[in-house]
């Protein structure tokens, strides 16, 4: 963190009173870095890890930099991965929450009519996967032409997952008059010959201590045989009492067998791997988010990208072969300054991954005792009381800023020839309320959604149980979505 504060960058009041709600106080060092210059629409080659506050770094100016009124969308977001473009788009919305940003998700599995519907409301941003952000171009249901912004995240990743190729296709069919600015953990030189290629002198920004290696996590490594890890496991659970722990596996196998295994001695867990359904995979993901359960098993699918409140242990059951994941890996923890920790797994054939991981972070990783018997009897109770309980998410960050936020449902919409401006008029003449208080609105044929905020839905629901809107008389409830 700076100290440097958000004061500095002349932001407009909407997005600050974002920022104080998602208690952003102080910029972190890639926001420093880049926030004024994206103001000054440059464009830029970040290189950072996730959890540095990278997604706000370009989220901020570009909330503030969009221009409202327009209808078409003027930022385009690429992400590697879909839950990484949900995510990316959650804190696109929180942060342009009081400007009424839309910022719209498309990826694939999902299906293609709900976004071609989505895409046909205001969209101010769309963040998306290459392949069907490619989909929707080639199907004409995407509008590229007023795009100002485009963002590249985690380039590295979009590199090993082969979609440079996709991402280059799509960055021809955008205006060049535009700013582009690439955020990645490394630069391999495939990266940069596409930055080279496509970015017009752009300015190279490294930030190197992110605090996700250093610093705020304390990084731990215990020798153990493989069939000695499911029991080491519960005995570390027990010792380490976390809050809440993602518990890394390799494979999806090693993820089913510990998640059984867990599940089976009462442990408030979950699983994720690639081989679930994509609704599965976003349904733990958000249990995992608002606490529904403490402990998550996971492949490498929940390391990238996911912004995860505190979450108290990283444990890597399996050693990370590829040294970048143990960084993607314990970066879930220890985020935007809190303390975390990260504890390895490693039998005694691994020593080389676990020595090509210690090069690559450059330090030692210190070892850990196995916890005695007698360390695991005295825990046992304060396990057991906190295991009795529900977790507590300290810090829900969208619940918070959707605190006095109520969304409407209204029983019509194109078909009765409604447009937004109409739900404006109408509301903003009730006593009490502003257009200030109308968030973001979405018609579609025979129904409509209206967000109201500050605490005001309450209000406007009664009121408008009497009110035509646009001559017609609409059924108004808090919608269930
Ligand atoms: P990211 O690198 O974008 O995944 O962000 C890492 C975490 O830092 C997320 O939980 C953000 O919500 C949080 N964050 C981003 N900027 C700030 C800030 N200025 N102050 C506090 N937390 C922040």
């Amino acid at each position: 963190m700076s100290k440097t504060n958000f004061e500095h960058y002349n932001l407009s009041d909407v997005i600050r009173k974002a920022l104080d709600l998602l208690k952003y106080d102080f910029p972190t060092k890639v926001q420093v870095e880049v926030i004024p210059k994206a103001l000054k629409n440059q464009d830029l080659v970040v290189k950072s890890q996730t959890g540095s506050g990278k997604t706000a770094a370009f989220g901020i100016p570009i909330c503030d930099m969009i221009e409202w009124e327009e209808k078409e969308p003027q930022a385009l977001v690429l992400t590697p991965t879909r839950e990484l473009a949900v995510q990316v788009q959650e804190d696109l919305t929180n942060i342009g929450r009081f400007k009424r940003i839309k910022a719209t998700a498309v990826y694939g599995k999902e299906p293609f009519a709900k976004q071609k519907e989505e895409l046909k409301q205001k969209t101010h941003i769309v963040v998306g996967t290459p392949g069907r952000v490619m989909d929707h171009i080639e199907r004409e249901t995407l509008d590229l032409s007023n795009i100002k912004y485009l963002i590249i995240d985690e380039a590295d990743e979009m590199l090993n997952m082969g979609f440079i190729k996709k991402v280059e296709a799509i960055i021809k069919e955008l205006p060049t008059n535009r700013v582009t600015m690439v955020f990645s953990a490394t630069l391999p030189k495939d990266v940069e010959n596409l930055c080279h290629k496509h970015m017009k002198d752009p300015v190279n920004i490294e930030i190197d201590d992110t605090g996700i290696t250093t610093g705020t996590i304390d990084h731990r490594i215990i020798e153990v045989k493989q069939e000695e890890k499911l029991s080491l496991l519960k005995d570390i659970t027990i010792v380490e009492n976390p809050d809440s722990c993602i518990i890394f596996c390799r494979t999806k196998e090693h993820v089913d067998t510990v998640f059984e295994e867990l599940e089976e001695a009462n442990y408030a867990c979950e699983k994720l791997h690639g081989g679930l359904e994509q609704e599965d995979r976003f349904a733990v993901m958000n249990g995992f988010k608002t606490g529904n359960f403490r402990y998550l098993v996971a492949t490498d699918v929940a390391a990238r990208g996911i912004d995860i409140d505190n979450v108290t242990i990283v444990i890597n059951y399996d050693v990370p072969l590829e040294k970048e994941s143990y960084v993607h890996r314990t970066g879930r923890t220890g985020r935007a300054g809190n303390e975390g920790k990260a504890i390895t797994f490693a039998t005694p054939h691994e020593g080389k991954f676990v020595r090509s991981i210690e090069n690559y972070i450059d330090f030692e990783i210190s070892t850990m005792e196995v916890p005695s018997k007698q360390e695991v009897a005295k825990n046992r109770p304060a396990f057991e009381e906190k295991s009795s309980g529900r977790r507590i998410v300290k810090n829900n960050k969208t619940a918070r800023i959707n605190k006095d936020i109520v969304k409407l449902h209204f029983s019509g919409g194109k078909k009765k020839k409604i447009r937004a401006v109409d739900f404006v008029g109408t509301i903003a003449k009730i006593p009490g309320v502003t257009a200030e208080d109308i968030g973001i609105i979405t018609i579609h044929d025979n129904f409509s959604y209206v967000d109201i905020l500050n605490g005001k839905g309450s209000l406007v629901v009664q009121a408008m149980d009497n009110t035509p809107v646009k001559g017609k008389k609409l059924k108004v409830s808090t919608a269930i979505k």
